[in-house]
């Protein structure tokens, strides 16, 4: 075999977007399946999505802004763009304490790979949740990088940093740097928030380690889906302006989850230090590692998203229709966890946005079954997870007992 030692096992395994192509195939066949897999938003109606003010703003992008080749650096706009989502009113205040730099990337996964790329040593180990989305496993082995999980979650249902922490202190016996990947808020696939406190705790964890090196890739794809005040999340991303110096913070950002810009591929990646060393290398690294994979992220997406976060008009829209989004998601999870209730299906513990699990034993032998019942969705390897984004409410009234009643069948 020609290909190299890293590539013979890439092949992809219970990969999303070819069971959400599948499932899209099967309701094209017979409406009344449920396609629960993809994570893409859709309207009651079960179209996708489209943000009033992307589709407005869209059509005043002229040829150039949409189509000519962007840079790997990014514009000043676009990256003032970003960093404004993120921090919002906070952002001045962190300047004063922090270097703060931002960079284009082909969606939030373009970013993570950048970011698996600059920040880890082949061979070295990232710490992810043990409930996650499973494409990080992918990013980890295309780079050539181990990983471990933590517990994301306690028997109370609290954020499990005893357990983090713990698995900080094995890592810490044979690696300085340790990367820690948190998808917060609104987790992927169980719907966890982590609280205030555990923001501060996770500062604490570099404050507690000083002779360790840490590295916090902050995957905030769904971030605008967490509270209707932006404000709320913000607040906590603003708490890293006081990492210490052995600690850097990374953002992933995506234009994909923000805007319903999925195909786009438009996203960034945000880092943040105390250093300024740390932020001119960060961004040297990153547009480098942009130029060699993929040249530049798309033009249209990194003018549209400028468009629509420095510019007022399609800002208040958008905060506007995000409460909109807030609101239909809310109903859905509100019929799903109700009906969950009444027919004893366990759920792990959700809070907010796109997604929900429900633990089972065999998983996949499970999402394999609920076929029969004409209803697709994703599995991992603890897990169901279904996509609340992409039913209506109906659905996802029904589908508790539907999937109540297959368990009985497969778990008896
Ligand atoms: N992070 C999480 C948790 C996701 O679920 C996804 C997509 O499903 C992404 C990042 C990346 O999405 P994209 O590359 O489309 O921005």
């Amino acid at each position: 075999m020609f290909i190299n030692k890293n590539a013979e096992n890439k092949k992809l395994k219970n990969n999303i977007l070819a069971l959400a192509a599948e499932a899209v195939k099967a309701k094209k066949l017979d409406n009344s399946v449920i396609n629960a897999t993809s994570g893409m938003l859709k309207n009651e109606k079960g179209i996708l999505y489209e943000f009033d003010c992307v589709a407005k703003a869209l059509k005043e992008l002229s040829v150039t802004e949409k189509f000519a080749y962007s840079n790997s650096e990014g514009t000043p706009n676009f990256i003032k763009a970003v960093l404004f989502s993120i921090f919002g009113k906070y952002l001045e205040d962190i300047k004063k304490d922090c270097f703060v730099d931002a960079i284009p990337t082909p969606g939030g996964s373009g970013a993570l790979n950048l970011a698996f790329t600059n920040y880890l040593n082949p061979g070295e180990t990232v710490l992810l949740p043990n409930h996650m989305w499973e494409n990080y496993l992918n990013f980890a082995k295309d780079m050539g990088v181990n990983s471990d999980t933590y517990r994301l979650f306690n028997d109370e249902d609290l954020f499990d940093i005893d357990g983090l922490n713990n698995k900080i202190d094995e890592l810490k016996m044979s690696q300085k740097r340790i990367m820690i990947l948190i998808n917060d808020p609104c987790e992927n696939p169980t719907g966890f928030c982590m609280k205030e406190k555990d923001y501060d705790a996770l500062l604490n964890i570099a404050k507690n380690n000083p002779n360790n090196d840490f590295v916090f890739l902050m995957d905030v794809a769904y971030f605008d889906f967490y509270n209707v005040n932006p404000d709320v999340i913000r607040s906590r991303f603003a708490k890293f302006r006081y990492l210490p110096s052995n600690a850097l913070a990374l953002f992933v950002y995506s234009g994909s989850k923000s805007f319903g810009l999925y195909g786009l591929r438009i996203g960034a990646l945000v880092g943040l230090s105390k250093d300024e060393k740390e932020i001119v290398a960060f961004k040297d690294a990153s547009a480098f590692s942009s130029r060699a994979k993929w040249s530049c992220a798309s033009t249209l997406g990194i003018n549209l998203i400028e468009k629509m976060v420095l510019h007022d008009e399609y800002r208040f829209d958008y905060e506007e229709e995000v409460k909109f989004v807030c609101s239909m998601l809310e109903k859905r999870s509100d019929a799903f966890l109700e009906s969950a209730k009444k027919v004893g299906l366990k759920t792990l513990p959700y809070e907010k946005g796109f997604f929900i699990c429900v633990p089972c034993k065999d998983p996949e032998k499970m999402m394999n079954a609920l076929h029969e019942d004409k209803v697709h969705l994703i599995c991992t390897h603890s897990c169901l997870r279904i996509a609340l984004c992409g039913i209506n409410k109906d659905e996802a009234s029904r589908l508790p007992a539907i999937i109540k009643k297959r368990l009985d069948i497969i778990e008896k």
